[in-house]
This record gives structure tokens, C-alpha cells and sequence, in this order.
């Protein structure tokens, strides 16, 4: 029943693992979202936004508050100046951004520039986009990019390239080096970048998130998008959004305004009250909890007998377990949610060219509170 453009990418391994999770009591490390409440104060936020009637349709590229702090957010921190009207547009999570880009940029045949391992909806959208996937691989322990390897993916066709810094699921932060790199071939074959930075505000040991469209020469080219979900902790709010030069604005909302038309009304002004209202001890706290939820995990896998790749960003650690383990990464996942009780996720479903790149790894994502860590650590120590 399901079309042809759909058929391969089957039940997204997210889903399929917090089931798996639920079925065994498993502690669930799988699917990266936070069991604990965003700020208090920006749930409050919701409720009044509720309460002052903000329940019709919104404007269709995000309510005035949203897009104007948004691009008080990109001038603040990165000194980027997008005018809120017509370079910034709101979504419904960053996942729909990234399809409603996808879908008004790209033509059928259009080649797409992707990192694997790869977020899983990127692959999906280039399908649904009816264009064409090209992979470059970052390899377990370091992840470093092959710059030769990347020139040489670059056609006449290439039209978009999409990256993911912080990266997700390896927790790599792009060096600037490698960004320089990436941005000058994308200048140079005049390739869009669209910037999936969810996890910007999610860095550690110092790392520094720095968003492509501040290189030279980047701003016109790059459409940058992050969200509500992973800063403030709200994942299931789904409300993103993207900023970046007028025309790719305008294509992305010539596909949102038939996908969503619009994003719901009171969860936007409560992102706006995030954005304008959180200061610098927010933004510290969170990334000493989250540096701290990483540091509890870590040697209790390097404990059992795993490798995890240090991560300087993001949620998530992607470890190898193949001197603990005979089996491959769907059997690993297995044994960990039915015999131990976590759940993690298999990434060989991440490395669509190079499956074999995953099947010795597994993704546990630190989301998590410190005691739902404590009790993750007792399993796994006991295993
Ligand atoms: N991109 C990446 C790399 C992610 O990890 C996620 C989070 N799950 C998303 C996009 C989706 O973000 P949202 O929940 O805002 O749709
Ligand atoms: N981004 C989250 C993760 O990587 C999950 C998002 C989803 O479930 N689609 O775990």
C-alpha cells in the first residue's frame, strides 16, 4: 500500500525502539528525548498563551513574537542579522523544516550532499523530494570528514548540502576547519547548505558551536534551522523554525504553506517567551547537567567492555561493542533491551551507503536524569 518513494525506509528505528522499550520494561535510552520538564517558567508561558486566546490559525510564517526573537537569537549569538519578516519562517518542529525546505528547493534528479551516519528523516526527504542521495562517510572512532572523498561527490547536479552540527547520532561538532572546507566547495559549485542546529546551544569541554552561514560567503547560501526541542526540552511541542536569506525562505514556505500551513499558535508564543526571556544562567546550567549526565554514562560503557566515541555535542554517545559482543547491531540492541532492560539504538539504519560502518556501534542517548542514568548504569554494570 505505501508508495514506491516510502516503501524502503519501512517504521523509523525511533519508533520501533521506545516500542520495544515499553514491551520489556527496558530503561530507554533510545530515542533521544528528555524525561524530565523544560523551564518552568516557559511551560507557564504555554498555559498563558492558552489562556489569552492565541488558538487561531498563526501567520503562516510563525507569529510576530517567534520570528522577531528568533532573529534576535541569531544576531545575539552568532551576530547573524536576518530580518524577522522575511528571512525567518516558523515550522512544526525542525523535522517539518527540513521536508518543507527539501521540498521547495529540490527538483526530481537533484542531487543532495548528506553525511552518514545520517539523521533518518534526511534520506526520507530527499525521496519524497523525488532526488538524489550522496553520502559522505564519517568513520568510527573520530568521525573526521574526507575532504578528498566529499570534492569528489560534487556534480554539475548537486543543488543542496545537509549538515548537522552538532551531529546527531555521533556527537561530533564539526571542526572549523572542516567547515571552511565544506563552505568553500559549496561556494565553489554554488551549492546550498541547509544547517540542521538543533543542538547548538548543546556543546561540551569547551567545543564552540559555529553556524556555517557566519563563514564567508555563506549567509546567502544557507539556510539554518533549529527548534524548540532540544534547547528548551521540549520535544514534543514541534515547533522550529529556520532563518536564512529571503529566496530560501520563500522556497521553504511555498512548501510549509501546503504542509502544515501553519504551526500551533500558543506553543509558538511560549518558544518566543524561551527565546526572549532565558539568559546566560540558563544556557550554562544546561550544559553543565547535560556535560554531567554524559560524564555519569561514559565509563560505565568503557566498564562493559565497550569503545564509546567521546562527544563534544549534542545527546548521544555512539559506542563499538564488538569486543564485548558476537552479533551485529540489531542482535546488540536486542540483548540490551531483553536481557539487560536499556534500551539503545541500532545506527546501521544511519549509514545508508556504508551499513557495515554500523553495525559494530550502538547509540545510547544522556538525555536523561541523573537517577534514570543511575538505574541504566546498575543494569549495564550487572551485565
Ligand atoms: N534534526 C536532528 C539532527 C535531530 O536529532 C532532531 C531531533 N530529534 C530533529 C532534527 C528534529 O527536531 P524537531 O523535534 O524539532 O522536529
Ligand atoms: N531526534 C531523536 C533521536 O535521534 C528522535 C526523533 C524521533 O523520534 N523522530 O533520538
Amino acid at each position: 500500500m505505501v508508495s514506491e518513494k516510502l516503501r524502503p525506509f519501512g517504521t523509523t528505528v525511533f519508533s520501533e525502539m521506545t516500542r520495544l522499550a515499553l514491551e520489556h520494561g527496558a530503561i530507554n535510552l533510545s530515542q533521544g528525548f528528555p524525561d524530565f520538564e523544560g523551564p518552568e517558567a516557559i511551560r507557564e508561558a504555554a498555559v498563558e498563551a492558552l489562556r489569552a486566546g492565541h488558538n487561531q490559525y498563526a501567520r503562516s510564517q510563525g507569529v510576530l513574537p517567534l520570528v522577531q526573537a528568533v532573529a534576535a537569537h541569531q544576531a545575539g549569538w552568532y551576530g547573524l542579522a536576518v530580518d524577522p519578516l522575511t528571512e525567518v519562517a516558523v515550522f512544526s518542529g525542525a523535522t517539518e523544516g527540513l521536508m518543507s525546505a527539501m521540498l521547495g528547493l529540490l527538483n526530481p534528479g537533484d542531487e543532495v550532499i548528506l553525511f552518514e551516519p545520517v539523521y533518518d528523516s534526511y534520506p526520507a526527504c530527499v525521496a519524497m523530494a523525488q532526488a538524489v542521495p550522496r553520502y559522505a562517510t564519517l568513520r568510527f572512532p573520530d568521525f573526521a570528514v574526507d575532504l578528498e572523498h566529499l570534492a569528489s561527490l560534487f556534480t554539475p547536479r548537486t543543488r543542496l548540502l545537509v549538515l548537522n552540527s552538532p551531529h546527531n547520532p555521533t556527537g561530533k561538532v564539526f571542526t572549523p576547519d572542516e567547515l571552511a572546507a565544506i563552505a568553500e566547495l559549496c561556494i565553489r559549485h554554488d551549492v546550498t547548505v541547509l544547517s540542521d542546529e538543533v543542538y547548538e546551544h548543546l556543546t561540551y569541554d569547551g567545543a564552540r558551536h559555529v553556524p556555517i552561514a557566519t563563514l564567508p560567503g555563506m549567509r546567502d547560501r544557507t539556510l539554518t534551522l533549529s527548534s524548540v526541542g532540544k534547547t528548551f526540552s521540549f520535544t514534543g511541542w514541534k515547533v522550529g523554525w529556520a532563518s536564512g536569506p529571503a529566496p530560501l525562505i520563500r522556497a521553504a514556505q511555498a512548501a510549509h504553506q501546503f504542509v502544515t500551513f501553519a504551526t500551533a499558535t500558543p506553543l509558538q508564543h511560549a518558544a518566543a517567551a524561551a527565546l526572549s526571556t532565558l539568559g546566560p544562567d540558563f544556557y550554562e546550567g544546561l550544559v553543565a547537567e547535560y556535560t554531567a549526565r554524559r560524564d555519569l554514562l561514559l565509563p560505565v560503557l568503557a566498564g562493559m567492555g565497550l569503545q564509546p566515541a567521546l562527544p563534544k555535542g549534542a545527546y548521544f554517545i555512539l559506542a563499538d561493542f564488538t569486543s564485548t559482543f558476537d552479533g551485529d547491531d540489531l542482535a546488540f540492541a536486542r540483548h540490551l533491551v531483553e536481557d539487560v532492560g536499556v534500551a539503545a539504538i541500532p545506527p546501521s539504519a544511519f549509514y545508508p551507503a556504508h551499513p557495515e560502518e554500523g553495525r559494530r556501534l550502538v547509540r545510547f542517548a544522556f538525555c536523561k536524569k541523573m537517577d534514570t542514568l543511575r538505574a541504566a548504569a546498575a543494569r549495564l554494570r550487572g551485565h
